[in-house]
């Protein structure tokens, strides 16, 4: 197949604006390549795909950046800025596309879903987030009455999210393995990884820190410097020891040093990259039983969910992790969230999609 992605509306792919879509695209790419097919990506001016993704050809587009949709309200209505990179990803995606088998959407916004009713080439959309617009909501009810078949989400939970979808397409997640090395360090530091941003509840990491009387390490693009700075003001002095945001291989030599991860969603997360990065490291996580993480998580054995919002009770897992094993964590990404694994599962969903439109 020739496969056109169109990539996340904010950032470029390396800065880690656009989060665990970042991450997901290049796993794909890979693993889409790995099977012989040939890919496009189109993404946002000074992009780069990892070095293992040469292959694929990067078509890079300028223009204004969309609003995140998780910082607007729910009944927000759509803003396109002049100049829009999410229009001019589109274009150039839908002139490509002309020449190749199907059009993948990897961006959580309007514009590109509303296409699918108005052009005669397949668009598939890769859906990155719960339900966080109700006119992206509405304008997904709208199409998949029409295409059921071109909408796939990465958790269960997450489709959950969009209770009209019926019968939801899942592709997981997948996972370059050998780019994450395993380590056994079991008396290492506490990790949090994530955008900082309310949305992710560093706060309640934090609160567990200081109750063991230990330190914090917080990986991550600060997204929200007031929100970040609030956090840090509510606890003692260096509870948080800022670590920055990292490439893919420096971030997993750190964080495969520690005991474990951290993961405090406030929102329905619809996959949650980092918990199956920890993983792949050996780390043991500990999460909120909310979202994508908590089909991800297999309780007492790759780590424990606790009950949502109760940090005493993520302590109290957290005081426990030592029985966590840690080759169980990797051995669980090995077995389901490959990359060969998610590009197979998104190969079957495109051959429905492209069946569709015979
Ligand atoms: N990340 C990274 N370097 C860092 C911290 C985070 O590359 O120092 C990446 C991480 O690999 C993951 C993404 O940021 O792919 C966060 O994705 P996740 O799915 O956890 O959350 P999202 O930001 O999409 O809500």
């Amino acid at each position: 197949m020739r496969i056109v992605l169109i990539s996340t509306p904010l950032g470029y792919l390396g800065s880690g604006k656009g989060g665990g879509v970042e991450l997901t695209l290049n796993s794909l790419v890979y693993g889409l390549l790995s099977l012989g097919h040939s890919v496009d990506v189109i993404a946002s001016r000074n992009s780069k795909l990892y070095k293992s993704n040469e292959k694929a050809k990067l078509h890079l587009v300028e223009g204004e950046d969309q609003i995140s949709w998780q910082h607007q309200n729910y009944n927000s209505p759509i803003t396109i800025p002049d100049n829009s990179l999410l229009a001019g990803m589109l274009e150039k995606g839908l002139n490509i596309a002309k020449q190749a088998d199907i059009l993948v959407n990897m961006s959580y916004d309007w514009l590109p879903i509303w296409m699918t009713l108005n052009v005669d080439l397949p668009i598939a959309h890769i859906i990155s987030m719960g339900s966080e617009s109700s006119v992206i909501s509405n304008l997904i009810s709208k199409v998949y009455a029409k295409h059921p078949i071109n909408f796939a989400f990465h958790s269960k939970i997450q489709a959950n999210d969009y209770p009209f979808i019926k019968k939801p397409i899942i592709i997981g997640n997948g996972f370059k393995l050998d780019n994450y090395t395993f380590q056994d360090s079991v008396k290492g530091p506490l990790a949090w990884v994530g955008r900082v941003a309310p949305e992710k509840g560093l706060e309640d990491a934090v609160y567990v820190a200081n109750e063991l009387g230990e330190k914090l390490k917080v990986w991550g693009v600060i997204e929200d410097e007031t929100y970040a700075s609030k956090v840090e003001q509510s606890f003692p002095q260096e509870t948080i020891e800022w670590m920055g945001f990292l490439s893919t291989n420096e971030l997993q030599k750190e964080l495969g040093k520690c005991r474990v991860l951290l993961n405090t969603p406030k929102w329905n997360e619809a996959y949650g990259n980092v918990v199956v990065e920890a993983l792949a490291c050996g780390v043991p996580v500990v999460a909120y039983k909310r979202g994508g993480p908590s089909e991800i998580i297999k309780h007492g054995h790759t780590g424990y969910l606790a009950d949502p919002d109760d940090k005493k009770n993520m302590l109290a897992y957290v005081e426990i992790i030592e029985k966590i094993e840690r080759k169980k964590c990797r051995e669980w990404v090995e077995k389901n969230a490959s990359t060969d694994i998610f590009a197979n599962k998104v190969v079957n969903w495109l051959n429905k999609v492209m069946h569709e439109y015979l």
